[in-house]
């Protein structure tokens, strides 16, 4: 029987939803509320081939659902709300509470918001987001889908930093890493791709957006992943640095009288591909310069592949080898300048880029003689979140 199941990503100011028939897969409608919280709120919805966009206050995020819900009706998307089976929420911060995808009750929402401690700008909106679906849809399946849980197969020698163990225990202070519904996602599409059970596969999938990460995925679970304790840590993203040495921060405090929340916005709104270009997070602004011939912009790109073979050499070092490399998000599905880059002079390790493939975006780009398999895949977290609905 047909069911449909809506995915939803709520953030700060804004509540991007995806209708799915399942199991068939199929996107009924989709589209987002941005700008929640203003007069000028922006709601967008498409449905076949209708587009429609409206402008008009929307105060917060339980105003933002009610519109949503009502808009379903009016363009009679559906007939009555008892049609939604399910509503997957995409949360940020599942901790070590969640190592899968949950039901979500009174104890479970509690824990939810517990856990903003940890995602003190993601989870309580997770969670408000929660409330205004269940008060809406009472009668709908409520699902946690956890950025983090993916990647709770790490082993302790993996995730502990090798800091005194009790900020550990009385902290929680370990490596999460996020982005999981992704790396999830593209590594069993990957698997299908090739006819071969996830379970005999070493995959590394690189998800490189405005944020980036990197996974390392053994017999589809993952043993390794790039960022931490925050979203921060790892590879260079768009305005955050990635990995660095953490005394330039109390270094930094003194010599320049900065406060923890000036040092936050330093390495988290004013770092990476902006930091060091000058010009822009966005990474098709810092090609473009860069083929204008900005040193600072040419800089960054460099910076920004190497840190990212840097990681691919140590999880092939972890995982002993690598049956496929994976690249996802905007800039892996779409720069095959990235690409390239990422891959130059990796042959001995068994990855060499087909330039023609590359260039043709093909779904695999290695050259025939290449051991290890290098895919470009779309991501959809949308659609793990409503497959996660129909398994949880
Ligand atoms: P988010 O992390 O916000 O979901 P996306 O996965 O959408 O981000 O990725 C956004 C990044 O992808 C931006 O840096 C953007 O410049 C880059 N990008 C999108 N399309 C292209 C393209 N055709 N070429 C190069 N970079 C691209």
């Amino acid at each position: 029987m047909l069911q449909k199941i809506m995915a939803i990503n709520a953030g700060s100011s804004s509540l991007k939803f995806q209708l799915f028939s399942m199991p068939d897969e199929q996107v009924i409608t989709k589209g987002m509320i941005e700008r929640i919280g203003k007069q000028d709120a922006f709601f967008s919805i498409q449905y076949g081939k209708q587009k429609h966009r409206e402008t008009f206050a929307v105060e917060n995020h339980q105003q933002a659902v009610d519109h949503l819900l009502s808009a379903l009706l009016d363009h009679e998307i559906i007939k009555s709300l008892d049609e939604i089976a399910g509503v997957g929420h995409r949360v940020a911060h599942g901790g070590e509470a969640f190592s899968d995808s949950a039901c979500i009750d009174a104890a479970a929402l509690q824990q939810i918001e517990h856990l903003g401690t940890l995602a003190p700008l993601h989870n309580p909106v997770n969670a408000i987001g929660i409330r205004a679906f269940m008060e809406a849809l009472p009668h709908a399946k409520a699902v946690a889908v956890f950025d983090t849980s993916f990647h709770q197969t790490m082993p302790p020698e993996t995730f502990l930093y090798a800091l005194p163990y009790r900020y550990y225990q009385e902290q929680g202070i370990r490596r999460y890493g996020f982005h999981g519904t992704s790396h999830k996602y593209v590594s069993q599409k990957c698997a299908e791709k090739l006819s071969t059970p996830l379970s005999d596969l070493r995959l590394i999938s690189c998800h490189l957006g405005n944020g980036s990460s990197l996974c390392a995925i053994q017999h589809g679970r993952s043993v390794n992943t790039s960022m931490g304790f925050t979203p921060l840590a790892g590879v260079m993203m768009g305005t955050r640095c990635g990995d660095i040495d953490p005394s330039i921060m109390p270094y930094l405090a003194k010599q320049e009288n900065k406060s923890a929340d000036e040092l936050n916005a330093l390495i988290n709104n004013e770092s990476g591909l902006l930091g060091i270009s000058g010009v822009s997070n966005d990474y098709r602004d810092v090609e473009q310069a860069a083929k204008d011939g900005n040193e600072r912009a040419q800089l960054a790109l460099k910076m920004f592949a190497e840190r990212i073979r840097a990681f691919i050499g140590s999880y092939i070092a972890h995982m002993g080898g690598l049956d496929a490399l994976i690249f996802t998000g905007g800039i892996g599905e779409n720069s095959r300048t990235a690409r390239a880059a990422i891959c130059h002079a990796l042959e001995y390790l068994g990855i060499a880029l087909d330039e023609t493939r590359n260039n043709a975006n093909e779904t695999f780009i290695q050259q025939d003689s290449g051991q290890v398999k290098i895919a470009v895949i779309n991501t959809n977290e949308e659609l793990m979140i409503a497959r996660d609905v129909m398994r949880v």
